[in-house]
Formats: structure tokens, sequence, C-alpha cells
């Protein structure tokens, strides 16, 4: 960690450099900071290591397996997506008939009831985004690590989840749970099954997935 900070010290004095047309003839050969927009010159890391911004501290970029561990947790998330929706999560009780439904089948139930802005918030965040994001990196980590060729679109759907990031997705999808779990205590039991800890495990792999920062995905695709 010292050694980079000061391979990167040395090279930033005389490498800290204006936008110039000169950067953008070996733009790879750079990096710059998302947070403060200091230009630093690239240099080699090894396996696990990760080069910081002198100025503001930010990380700006590493060396690890980052897309090839991304692949299974992508894959991963998906199974437990299917699977948390596949089956019930809650029980509905309406006009003395208990019935037990999906994740989806309760959103439908809220409309029903009439609590539309919450089923939007418990759709998106539970069911749409995170399935989106999931399959955009599918799509993108399929490409890139199996058949080893830029995909189609890609910068386009890099720019889909970072801006589904910036909305605070995870955040909100915690929050969506959170009302999710509220709201439904009110109206409906949940059922502490399959479903509800395949949920809780999809939470978790999320969060792993969104600490890949869409630039490290950026910095490996160059080097194809
Ligand atoms: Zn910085």
């Amino acid at each position: 960690m010292h050694s980079i900070d000061s391979e990167i010290a040395a090279a930033s004095e005389d490498q800290q450099l204006p936008a110039s047309e000169n950067m953008n003839q070996h733009a790879e050969n750079f990096v710059c900071c998302e947070e403060c927009d200091v230009v630093y010159k690239r240099i080699e890391l090894k396996k696990g290591e990760k080069a910081y911004c002198l100025r503001c501290g930010a990380g700006l970029y590493k060396n690890g397996r980052t897309l090839e561990q991304l692949l299974p947790l992508v894959i991963a998330s998906l199974i437990m997506f299917a699977i948390s929706n596949a089956y019930p999560i809650v029980q509905i009780e309406l006009q003395g008939i208990r019935s037990e439904t999906t994740l989806f089948g309760a959103v439908l139930a809220m409309f029903q009831e009439g609590r539309g802005l919450v089923a939007l918030l418990v759709l998106f965040t539970t069911i749409i985004f995170p399935l989106c994001e999931l399959l955009l990196l599918l799509y993108i980590l399929i490409s890139l690590n199996v058949l080893k060729t830029k995909p189609i679109g890609m910068a386009i759907a890099l720019r889909i989840i970072r801006v589904f990031r910036i909305w605070g997705m995870i955040e909100v999808f915690l929050i969506g749970v959170l009302v999710t779990l509220v709201k439904l205590v009110v109206m409906v039991t949940i059922i502490p099954g399959i479903a509800l800890w395949s949920f809780a495990i999809l939470t978790v792999l999320m969060v792993l997935v969104i600490s890949v920062k869409v630039s490290d995905i950026w910095d490996q695709v160059e080097k194809i």
C-alpha cells in the first residue's frame, strides 16, 4: 500500500496534467480521480492492490479479479431472485379467504387495495431495478469474460447501471424492503419460508454486486 502511494506520488509530481490533446492519445495510460479530477499516470499494481488519490483519498483503480468474481455473484443473485419470486412470500386474507402469494402477487394485491404508490415503490425497488441491473451485468460480463468481446451497447448498459446507482438503488432497495415489511404486516402475514430467506440472501449479494464500481468495469474493458 505504502509503496504504491509513494510510486503514485513520484509519478504525480510531473504527471498531474491538465486535460489536453496529449492525454486523449494515451488515455489508457492515465487515470482521472472521479472525486476531484486530478489526473495520475497509471502504474501496474500487484494483485489485490489498490491505488488511491493523493489529494482526496478516493479509490482510483485496483488490480483484482473484479469481473471474474462478479460473474458468479451476478448468477447467484439471479438464482436467488428467481427463487424469491417463485415461492409465496406472504399470506393474504381477503373476505375471510386466506391465500398465499408471491412478491409480485402482493404488489398486485396492494394495487387492488388502493395502495398504488407503495405498490409501485415495492415493484421498482424489489423487482424491476435489481432485475434490470443483474441482467445488464450478466450481458456485459458474459460478453467480456466468456466471449472475450466488447458487448454491443455496452456504454449505454453501463450508463443505465450508473443512473440506477446514482438514484441510490441499494438504499431505495432496502427502504423498499422495509416499507414492504411494515405495510405487509398490516395487510397480510409474511411467510418465513424459502422466498423470504432467498430474498434476504439476494439483498446481501446485491450489496456485494454494487460494491464493484462501474469505473472498475470500464478499466477491465480497456484491457481487452
Ligand atoms: Zn481525488
